[in-house]
């Protein structure tokens, strides 16, 4: 996704697609989501209709275009792809919409992202498979219905919390994604390398697992580094291999990467360990509000070592703890 604090490139993007799960049964992880849309997609099946309009939502890299295109595959449907930055005008997504044919998945990822008036057209052609096009400006300006084929919208967003209450409520179905726990992330690392042909040892995998921040597309980018590192020192890609390899790319025990660290470091010693607001937080590190959001914060959470109040951020006793320092006074000066 577009604010992946780490660009993709071409040769991720490749391998991304290459280790894609074509199906739910091979799809790891999340099992309450993964009953969900059986169970959507089969009653659609059976009544012989377009499957219900589906929300993912969650932090970046935890598979929510894998699943969308799982949808399609397991439905039978064809797939078009589209992002909310890529809508930035209604007539952008009246042409997409008009374009569809009868029963296509439509993806719209970053939903939260498309323009409000483009939205607003999306709450009818979800609710009526129709939308209304204006033509002209003014006083002269018309409005011409235009009947679309039916289809289901699958849209990601990793902010559910920006998303304007009428359009939340036209999805049937609301996935939220969870981070992944090591043992299921030690699976995703045990395709990834038999796809590819890697040998490394169970322990190795283990260890990757346990740093991937609880997301199969860090897992499989640190599995591609220690691969590399292996490589490199003519050696095999072990336990030490692997520890060598993630702490040459500032991977620590926990999974936590340098921004991670900055982020906690920012909060505990620039302002007292909290609460801090949003904006002054990522001003402080220099990163985009978005990013911090949607992908430093849900983490450590997760991790305990971040609450967020309505105040602002504050660092939980265990991120003091980890920082090696005694908590700065409740109300001190
Ligand atoms: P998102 O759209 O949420 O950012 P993606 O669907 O693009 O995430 O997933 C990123 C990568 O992680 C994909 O290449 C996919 O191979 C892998 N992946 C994600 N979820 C799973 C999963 N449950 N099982 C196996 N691989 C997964």
């Amino acid at each position: 996704s577009a604010i992946d604090p780490v660009p993709q490139s071409e040769a991720e993007l490749a391998f991304e697609g290459a280790l894609r799960p074509k199906s739910l049964s091979e799809f790891v992880g999340q099992p309450n989501v993964r009953k969900q849309l059986q169970v959507l997609l089969q009653a659609a099946a059976m009544q012989n209709r377009t499957p219900d309009h589906i929300l993912l939502a969650g932090p970046p890299g935890l598979g929510k275009t894998t699943l969308a295109m799982i949808v399609a595959e397991e439905s039978g449907r064809p797939l078009r792809m589209s992002s909310g930055p890529a809508i930035q005008h209604a007539g952008d997504l009246a042409a997409v919409l008009s374009s569809l044919t009868p029963g296509e998945v439509l993806f719209i990822d970053e939903i939260h992202r498309m323009a409000r008036s483009a939205e607003e057209m999306l709450y009818l052609a979800m609710e009526d498979f129709r939308i209304d096009i204006m033509v002209g400006k003014g006083a002269g300006a018309t409005s011409i219905p235009l009947d679309l084929s039916p289809f289901t919208l699958v849209g990601a967003t990793t902010r559910s919390g920006l998303l304007p209450n009428p359009l939340r409520d036209r999805f049937g179905f609301t996935a939220n994604l969870e981070f992944y726990e090591t043992h299921e992330l030690e699976q995703v690392l045990l395709r990834a390398a038999t796809m590819l042909d890697l040998a490394v040892q169970p322990p190795a995998l283990r260890e990757i697992a346990g740093r991937s921040r609880g997301t199969p597309r860090i897992a499989n980018r640190l599995l591609r580094r220690v691969r590399d590192w292996a490589l490199v020192h003519g050696g095999i890609a072990d336990h030490d291999a692997v520890q060598a390899a993630l702490d040459l790319y500032d991977v620590d025990e926990d999974g936590l990467d340098r921004l991670d660290r900055a982020v906690l470091n920012a909060i505990i010693d620039r302002f007292d360990g909290g609460p801090v607001g949003l904006s002054t937080l990522a001003a402080s590190v220099g990163e985009e509000q978005d990013t911090i959001a949607s992908v430093v914060e849900p983490f450590l959470v997760r991790m305990g070592l971040l609450s967020r109040t309505p105040r602002g951020r504050v660092a939980t006793a265990a991120a003091w703890r980890r920082a090696g320092k005694a908590p700065a006074a409740p109300g001190a000066p």
